[in-house]
């Protein structure tokens, strides 16, 4: 039976990605040793992580005065670095909040500074962006929090927000590389790897050097941008294999079309699976706002809780796994990454077609 994995994190990774891997992972070109053994200061190494930064920014389109960087802590630890790093001895910072990613990212910010909170979807359960024109922005805030998609509500902006001089953070965390981003409009952008990029153990931040170099006295070394930065990520020993798979990802999508491809492969899969729910006269039903459905992940439900674990149980039997909700929102979410073939949405359309016929 052909498996297809809907997990919202860690996720579905490339089959091609995954071969590869295991081809290389006793002797990685001819050296006889597997990446996991290797000196991180060994030129092996050196040449695997600077690939990656490299096919990294290709893909991204990174300027030059940005730094990129390979971390550990997941987003949960950039939560606490981006006020510390960022907040250059301001006493705020501007937060949206569109849904549990957000406010969590907003209850570590205000162990640091006063959070203000631009603009929020919580009247109307997490469903929708809040429109631009409403938001409440500071102009001396230290910079403007978003997440560009809330991985549990399926919700994804689909515009970047022009905030002017303050710098713009986004928590790219599950749709990072999923559609084309312009960096420059962004002061930092950071990631947990574990959705759209590779193994859970790996965040990677991409920050504009001029917000560099502003940490507090007394910061612990591991928390300071600047320290990673200067060292090239390899202040300490970093999450070596993770950032090996993350550089075969990087490079699965340079052969497959890059970024602008993904987005179009990206849009068809979940207008597929939207088109159905739609479809479904009422069988299915997704909470969130029709312009802000995110691409990358879908839920849904049939409102019917006990309906939705046998939808749950019969879909496992078929090899399509994983596709139950959060544990905050119940019913169902398929996750949908780059890594999740055409083939696979198809296979879920279908048999949510075919249940919605026997139990609608
Ligand atoms: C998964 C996720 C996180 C948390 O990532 P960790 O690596 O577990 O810390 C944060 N933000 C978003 C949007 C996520 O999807």
């Amino acid at each position: 039976m052909t498996i297809f994995n809907f997990s919202a994190g860690p996720a579905v990774l490339p089959k091609e990605v995954l071969q590869q891997a295991q081809a290389e992972f006793l002797d990685w070109h001819g050296t006889g040793m597997s990446v996991m053994e290797m000196s991180h200061r060994g030129k092996e190494f050196m040449s695997i992580a600077a690939q990656a930064e490299a096919d990294l920014r290709e893909l991204m389109n990174i300027p030059k005065n940005y730094k990129t960087l390979f971390l550990q802590g997941g987003a949960h630890l950039q939560f606490s670095m981006i006020p510390l790093n960022l907040l250059r001895g301001k006493l705020s910072a501007d937060y949206v909040n569109t849904g549990e990613w957000s406010k969590k990212a907003m209850d570590e910010a205000k162990k640091f500074c006063y959070v203000n909170e631009v603009a929020s979807n919580a009247d109307k359960k997490a469903s929708y962006v809040p429109d631009f024109k409403s938001w409440k922005l500071d102009k001396d805030a230290a910079y403007v929090h978003y997440t560009t998609n809330e991985t549990i509500g399926g919700v994804e902006f689909s515009w970047v927000p022009d905030v002017g001089k303050v710098p713009l953070v986004a928590d790219m965390s599950s749709n990072i590389l999923s559609r084309p981003y312009d960096v420059s409009k962004f002061g930092l952008i950071y990631a947990g790897a574990q959705k759209n990029i590779g193994p859970a153990g790996l965040a990677l931040v991409i920050v504009r050097e001029d917000l560099l170099g502003h940490a507090p006295k007394g910061l612990p070394t591991m928390l300071d941008f600047k320290v990673h930065a200067d060292a090239d990520s390899m202040y300490n020993t970093p999450p070596t294999y993770g950032m090996y798979m993350a550089g075969l990802v990087f490079q699965w999508l340079k052969k497959n079309g890059g970024v602008a491809q993904m987005e179009k492969a990206n849009i068809a899969k979940a207008k597929l699976l939207y088109d159905t729910i739609d479809a479904s006269n009422g069988f299915y039903h997704c909470p969130v706002n029709k312009p802000d459905r995110s691409r990358m992940n879908v839920p849904f439900t049939t409102q019917d809780a006990a309906v939705d674990a046998e939808f749950i149980k019969q879909a496992e039997a078929r090899g399509l796994l994983q596709l139950k909700g959060h544990r905050l929102t119940g019913g169902m979410r398929a996750s949908i990454y780059n890594a999740m073939t055409m083939a696979g949405v198809q296979a879920l359309a279908d048999f949510m077609g075919e249940f919605a016929r026997r139990k609608g």
